[in-house]
């Protein structure tokens, strides 16, 4: 999955192995493209990546969502952290 920064264009990748993944655009319901992005990791007692979810905020309406999380199912998961 990349995100597009809005001013400069620059892509960033915020997770790997997405083969499996059905990569889409979203919107909001507004109809709104533009987004604020954070990125959630919930980790297990091992410290290893479980779920990741991406949260956005339209930044036409500010309505928040959850537009999408995924299991992982593998280990070791540090190269999936921001660093
Ligand atoms: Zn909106």
């Amino acid at each position: 999955m990349t995100i597009i920064c809005h001013d400069c264009q620059t892509g960033t990748p915020i997770a790997d192995h997405l083969e499996d993944a059905e990569l889409e655009e979203c919107a909001c319901p507004c109809g709104g493209e533009t987004f604020t992005v954070g990125v959630g990791y919930a980790m297990n007692t091992a410290n290893e990546v479980r779920w990741i979810s991406l949260g956005l905020r339209c930044v036409a309406d500010g309505t928040l969502g959850v537009y999408t999380d995924w299991k992982i199912d593998y280990a070791p998961t540090r190269h999936l952290l921001p660093t």
